[in-house]
């Protein structure tokens, strides 16, 4: 398949699971998410009508960045661990940080001194991504954000533990949805290639998708 028949397939998948969970379509956004593909591959991604798009490193996406200075409208996503030290740097290159999870970031990035939004990546299983706050981290995480002025706290971010079956993941979706009624975070970034229909039905609001778009990742 070409990438306009993915991005078609994704978009049918999105529409079907929208449908069944009688939610709207402009409710979820689809997050592509590029990481060790070329600017090239981004831009014709854009000139097939994606606009938000998903990164894991900051030095990549340096070195990515300049080639895509045409996507006018393009908002670009930190969906990577990001350390400190690359805080200022981060705030220069993307749009929303979806990672952040400890309070020493927090503050780095806010005293980067750009608007910012910015999702609390949360770790519901010791298994899995090692990065991510604990659910019992939230509350002091999200009080240190909205004292921020740079910051703006839109919602929370998830990546259980890899399974294949999507039926696997749906209780961490789950959590994280409890999680953003409690804490009143409207925003859910959750779901990828495998399992964004089980993402969607659980309230995602930000599905990240880049095997189901691209196909394999370049392994350089
Ligand atoms: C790579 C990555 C994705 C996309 O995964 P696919 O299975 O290729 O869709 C989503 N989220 C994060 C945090 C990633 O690192």
């Amino acid at each position: 398949m070409n990438l306009r028949e993915c991005i078609k397939t994704v978009e049918d998948r999105i529409q079907t699971a929208i449908r069944r969970s009688h939610r709207t379509r402009d409710s979820v956004t689809l997050v592509a998410v590029t990481k060790k593909f070329p600017p090239t591959v981004m831009c014709e991604a854009y000139s097939l009508g994606l606009r938000v798009f998903g990164e894991n490193y900051v030095q990549e996406f340096a070195e990515k960045h300049t080639a895509l200075a045409s996507l006018a409208d393009a908002q670009f996503h930190l969906i990577g661990h990001l350390q400190s030290n690359k805080a200022r740097q981060a705030t220069e290159l993307f749009h929303a940080v979806e990672t952040v999870d400890s309070e020493k970031l927090v503050r780095r990035l806010n005293e980067a001194g750009k608007p910012l939004e910015v999702m609390i990546e949360v770790k519901l299983s010791p298994e899995g991504a090692k990065a991510g706050a604990p659910p019992e981290q939230l509350p002091g995480l999200i009080q240190a954000i909205r004292t921020c002025p740079n910051l703006k706290l839109t919602g929370l971010m998830t990546m259980p533990p890899w399974n294949p079956d999507p039926e696997t993941t749906r209780p961490f979706f789950r959590r994280l949805a409890e999680l953003g009624r409690i804490h009143q975070l409207p925003k859910l970034s959750m779901g990828m290639s495998h399992d964004l229909e089980a993402a969607i039905e659980e309230g995602a609001t930000h599905i990240r998708v880049g095997t189901a778009l691209f196909g394999q990742r370049p392994k350089a």
